[in-house]
């Protein structure tokens, strides 16, 4: 067990290239070398890193090739075993590892590799293919659980008077209208958003939920309908399922590479909380503003009308922490220069 020290072990030693067989002992010297000595004469040296052991196989010879070309043969398997050991068990394990470690980073760096490949081309194609074979009653169901799921835990009946809500729907309805889905894709749906506070989001059956807070908020209700129909935008191009499928599709991933992930791709799935914390990303964003500019200009409204609630938003919030919405609907100067630029671009484009 452990560290005996290494006694010298008999055998023959090959000059390089030559069959002269020349009988001598193979020892380690005090650095850990590996010494072939006849007569006291050193006739070959080298660290044992460098010196390329055979295999034990019951009792054939064992050889071990020194990087100069020379060779020492012996019939002493345990002696071979000892005088090649290192220092003892540890130091063999440390020698193990450290010879596996090359084909370990090699395999980690295909899998990633392959991983990557997956998440940058598979997932995006297997995401397209879901959305367009996705019968509309799974989008339907999967809405009317997130809202159901929503409304028992976070939201609460909109408390907005009748007058209002009558007001922003007529809005709505003219902005749905012109709408590639038209008017009878949406359902607006007035809520108290109670601790999501000022927020509008989509689901992706074309159910629009508007919060008090939001509505109160606002400067007005034409500016309320530039958020709708940012919001309208995100439901035309189907973020929501994107996004959902490609949260699935990395769950499975990430399923593949590291098993069980527990209740993670179920709760996503499922729960109505998950359905709207899923954030679209920043293209998709860029997109649905570029949505209201041209839905608002389309329904004879102003464009710019996202712009007046946004930077609302950057002044009120910005510097003081947001709500959900502004935190996946950042109000930048970006973003309002970006809508600002495209709805000049299009009013003079008429
Ligand atoms: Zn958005």
């Amino acid at each position: 067990m452990g560290s005996e020290p290494a006694r010298a072990v008999g055998g023959s030693w090959f000059p390089p290239g030559s069959s002269r067989r020349v009988e001598a002992e193979l020892s380690r010297a005090s650095n850990g070398d590996l010494l072939v000595v006849a007569n006291q004469a050193v006739l070959a040296r080298s660290a044992l890193a460098d010196v390329d052991v055979s295999v034990r196989v019951g009792s054939i010879p064992r050889r071990l090739a020194f990087p100069d070309g020379s060779l020492f043969e012996t019939p002493d398997n345990d002696g071979i075993d000892a005088a090649t050991q290192g220092t003892g068990r540890a130091a063999r394990a440390v020698d193990q590892l450290e010879r596996f470690r090359p084909r370990l980073f090699v395999f980690a760096g295909v899998v990633v590799a392959l991983c990557y490949l997956i998440y940058r081309f598979a997932v995006p194609l297997l995401v397209e293919v879901a959305v367009a074979v996705t019968p509309p009653i799974v989008p339907q169901l999967m809405s009317q659980g997130a809202l159901a799921s929503l409304d028992e835990t976070l939201l609460s009946k909109s408390e907005l008077t009748e007058a209002r809500q009558a007001e922003i729907r007529q809005g709505f309805d003219e902005i749905a209208q012109v709408a590639p889905r038209g008017a009878a894709g949406f359902v607006l749906h007035f809520r108290k958003g109670g601790s999501i506070g000022p927020n509008a989001f989509a689901l992706p059956d074309g159910s629009i939920v508007l919060t008090d807070e939001l509505a109160e908020l606002a400067p007005g209700t034409e500016a309320v309908l530039g958020v709708l129909a940012h919001e309208i935008g995100h439901v035309e191009r189907e973020h929501s399922l994107r996004q959902l499928y490609r949260a699935a599709g990395v769950a499975a991933l990430i399923m593949l590479i590291g098993g069980d992930i527990g209740s993670g791709a179920e709760d996503i799935l499922v729960q109505g909380s998950a359905l709207i914390a899923l954030s679209y990303s920043r293209e998709q964003e860029r997109e649905a503003d570029r949505y209201s500019v041209e839905l608002m200009l389309k329904a004879g409204k102003d464009p710019a009308a996202l712009i007046r609630f946004l930077e609302l938003i950057r002044d009120r919030f910005e510097k003081g922490g947001g709500t959900d919405f502004f935190s996946t609907h950042p109000a930048t100067q970006q973003r309002i220069d970006d809508v600002k630029r495209l709805a000049e671009e299009l009013a003079t484009a008429r």
